[in-house]
């Protein structure tokens, strides 16, 4: 067992505070990290505050993690120690199941283990998450990270990026494609970088007219504010693809009515409370409404390499562990540029 400094919520109402949580000796196939930089998601804040009503505290969060593996249990193959790694989402999964054999493990029918807020598959304890300095899983769920780009930016890439980039892949975005982007917050400008190099032609939908500027900066070739009747007419049955981002309750409906014929809506944010849906709206112009989580191990190291590729990375603000609650109270009001990452040499 190893002692390891983290930061808790310790109740829905509590803010986080610091905790020291025991971590496990690396078993034969670990891979110990020492933490350098760990992201935050707007799905940190949700499990925090228990706003989808299946937190078990305390919660640690952080699933945006990149380190320096520290420690490699004797059967590891993939990493040595000294190298810089990362995890995601997922730390563990069945590994026999029909989805986990194709490499979608975050769809394991025998439950897939998440990073923080989930159950050990031998039952050991709950997981607990990248706000803290160290943290370990079996070599096969630990990614490669190219040492080309500044460690910080590409934290992000382990939730954002790979959340954005799946659906993206999935339903075939290509050039020529019109692509609405709904939000523009951490999932929202990655989409918008990954959309882009695509070639899909990119319009941000947002609710804050003050990003237009940065849309643009980021490769939309189009801005849409959401509140402006004028604006919203330009892309009525418009778009052939739509990644909704968004984190607060808002009405499916009114962005459905943006799809053409055929057209497809996949959901990534996740409103605590299920908004509605009107059957008419998908049934008159045979448009879908999807929805898609994470991504599985292969395809989040085949993002990691895509991004080393082309150049991309997150737009971030590096924070000190303490100011994790004002970064959460910021993150509300859509005060991010556009997304915190914790210096983990300050906790
Ligand atoms: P974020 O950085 O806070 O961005 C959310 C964006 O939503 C905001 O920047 C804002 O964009 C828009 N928004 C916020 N309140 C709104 C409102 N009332 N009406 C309309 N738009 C609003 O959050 P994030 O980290 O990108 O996460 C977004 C969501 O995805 C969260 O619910 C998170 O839990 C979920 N998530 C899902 C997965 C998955 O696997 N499916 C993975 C990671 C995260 P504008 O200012 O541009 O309107
Ligand atoms: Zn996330
Ligand atoms: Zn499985």
């Amino acid at each position: 067992m190893a002692s390891t400094k983290s930061y808790a919520a310790q109740s829905a109402t509590t803010p986080l505070a610091p905790w020291t949580l025991d971590r496990r000796a690396p078993k034969p196939h670990d891979v110990q990290i020492d933490i350098l930089y760990c992201g935050v998601c707007h799905s940190d804040l949700h499990f925090a505050r228990n706003e989808w009503g299946n937190t078990i505290f305390p919660v640690v969060p952080g699933h945006e993690i990149v380190g320096r593996v520290s420690a490699v249990g004797n059967h590891v193959s993939k990493f040595k120690v000294g190298d810089i790694a990362g995890i995601g989402c997922l730390v563990d999964s069945c590994r026999d199941c029909d989805n986990c054999k194709e490499g979608l493990e975050q769809y394991c029918t025998g439950g897939a283990v998440f990073s923080y807020n989930g159950m050990e598959k031998d039952g050991s304890g709950l997981t607990f998450g990248g706000y803290s300095k160290m943290i370990l899983c079996h070599e096969d769920f630990v990614l490669r990270i190219s040492n080309k780009q500044p460690l910080e930016a590409v934290a992000p890439l382990l939730c954002a990026g790979i959340t954005t980039y799946s659906p993206l892949r999935h339903w075939k975005v290509s050039a020529g494609q019109k692509v609405g982007i709904l939000g523009l917050g951490g999932l929202g400008h990655m989409a918008v970088k990954l959309a882009v190099s695509m070639g899909a032609e990119v319009t941000m939908l947002s609710h804050t007219a003050s990003k237009a500027t940065d849309a643009k900066r980021l490769g939309a070739h189009k801005f849409v504010l959401t509140s402006d009747p004028e604006q919203v007419k330009t892309v009525a049955n418009y778009f052939d693809f739509i990644l909704d981002t968004v984190s607060a309750e808002h009405d499916y409906n009114f962005y459905l009515g943006m799809l053409t014929t055929s057209g497809t809506m996949v959901c990534v944010g996740v409103p605590p409370p299920a908004p509605p849906v009107a059957a008419f709206n998908l049934i008159f112009q045979r448009r879908s409404l999807a929805g898609s989580l994470i991504g599985g191990i292969p395809e989040t190291q085949e993002m990691l390499d895509y991004c080393a590729e082309h150049n991309i990375v997150s737009d971030v603000e590096v924070i000190a562990m303490k100011d994790i609650n004002a970064a959460y109270e910021r993150m509300l009001k859509g005060d991010v540029r556009y997304r915190f990452v914790i210096d983990m040499a300050t906790l």
